[in-house]
């Protein structure tokens, strides 16, 4: 194969066109900051703070170093420690499971929703009453609960905050593909008693670097949180309570402050992209990404399943088209888990969907040319 030059590929994701719709601005924010002599924590902090809270209608923000970290600290604020049991799906991005033994939880992993792809509550009830009573139980106690909104869809936090509220369970949201995605109008990320964001540079809100938040209702946990993210300082240089570091820095908070405004249109964009690839991808054999009514999906990722996956993302390669798939190995599968977690049955729909999930392209500043030439590849491998 001849190698094209770099530009005449569609990527799956593009950072850097996101940069240069917003270039004079983010630059002008980043001069600011690298001016006024002040780099963590400072009033750039404090000013996305409050508009990030204001924007998902939550009381409390706390500027964080990553999404991971900000999961890690959410488990803390709420008191997840050695022993306790979090229940979370294994078809996520293994941070999620990650943040859970960071905190000194034990992750309870369960299937998903065949259809979307996002926790399924009735397997959420299998497994409390699994482990109530027994060994299991003696092991570990169930204390909370991490719905992950996978790929911007929302998960039915209807059914998981019912069974929440029946257990006396935490629930913490993992908002990192869902930036503003809402169920009957309110958003993704003020449901639980805690939600998490990752701004990592391709997430639909997007540092250009690491970057992550937590947001609550809850007044302990914020201040709680609030501690430990800057070594239990309630005053300086004096811990209160152990903790650790996770700081957003202001050239981040700065660039973040920029990108928020525009969140909404490109969260719209993502939805009409989604359309389009709809539309031409519908008479094909493929199944495609399916929404539940009365929400509203964000489409970090537009993903369609098809048990020709590798061919078809070979295809596409061939063709200069970018795909992803997210995730392809489940977090129970990893090296790092497999054979070690708890006792939680089998996810045969996780599984399932690990072998013919594919990512399409998707980013607010891909052209219709573009999503055409991806529709017009899909179509023509199917032939
Ligand atoms: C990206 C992501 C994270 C981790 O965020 P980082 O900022 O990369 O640490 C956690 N959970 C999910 C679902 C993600 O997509």
């Amino acid at each position: 194969m001849n190698s094209l030059p770099e530009s005449s590929w569609v990527f799956p994701a593009d950072p850097k066109s996101n940069y240069l719709a917003h270039q004079e601005e983010i630059d002008a924010a980043v001069l600011g900051v690298l001016n006024s002599g002040f780099y963590i924590l400072g009033k750039e902090v404090s000013a996305f703070e409050s508009e990030f809270a204001r924007y998902l209608g939550s009381a409390h923000v706390s500027g964080v170093g990553s999404g991971t970290e900000a999961l890690h600290l959410a488990l803390r604020a709420c008191g997840i420690g050695a022993g306790d049991g979090v229940i979370t799906v294994s078809h996520t991005a293994v941070a999620t499971v990650a943040a859970i033994e960071l905190a000194g939880g034990s992750p309870i992993l369960v299937d998903v929703d065949r259809e979307t792809l996002t926790i399924d509550p009735n397997r959420v009830e299998e497994v409390i009453k699994r482990y109530q009573g027994g060994e299991a139980a003696a092991k570990t106690r169930i204390k909370a609960i991490i719905p992950v909104h996978i790929y911007g869809q929302p998960a039915d936090m209807v059914a998981i905050m019912e069974i929440a509220r029946r257990n006396d369970l935490k629930v913490i949201e993992d908002c990192a593909q869902s930036n503003g995605a809402a169920i009957d109008g309110r958003k993704t990320g003020t449901w639980g008693d805690v939600a998490t964001f990752s701004f990592y540079p391709t997430k639909n809100l997007s540092a250009l670097g690491d970057g992550g938040a937590l947001a609550t209702n809850n007044r302990d946990i914020a201040d709680r949180a609030n501690l430990i993210r800057e070594y239990g300082w309630q005053e300086r240089y004096i811990s209160d309570i152990p903790g650790f570091n996770t700081r957003l820095d202001e050239v981040q908070a700065a660039i973040l402050r920029v990108k928020l405004r525009y969140l909404d249109a490109e969260n719209d964009r993502r939805r009409e992209i989604a359309r389009e690839y709809d539309a031409r991808l519908t008479p094909t054999g493929f199944k495609l990404p399916k929404s539940r009514d009365g929400l509203k999906h964000v489409y970090h990722q537009y993903v369609i399943r098809s048990s020709h996956r590798d061919e078809l993302k070979q295809f596409l390669a061939s063709r200069h088209i970018g795909s992803l798939i997210h995730y392809p190995m489940p977090v129970h599968l990893q090296p790092a888990y497999r054979g070690r977690l708890g006792d939680f049955g089998s996810l045969p729909q996780t599984e399932e969907a690990a072998g013919e999930i594919l990512s399409l392209p998707m980013f607010p500043e891909i052209s219709s040319e573009q999503i055409n030439s991806v529709s017009d590849a899909i179509l023509e491998f199917e032939q």
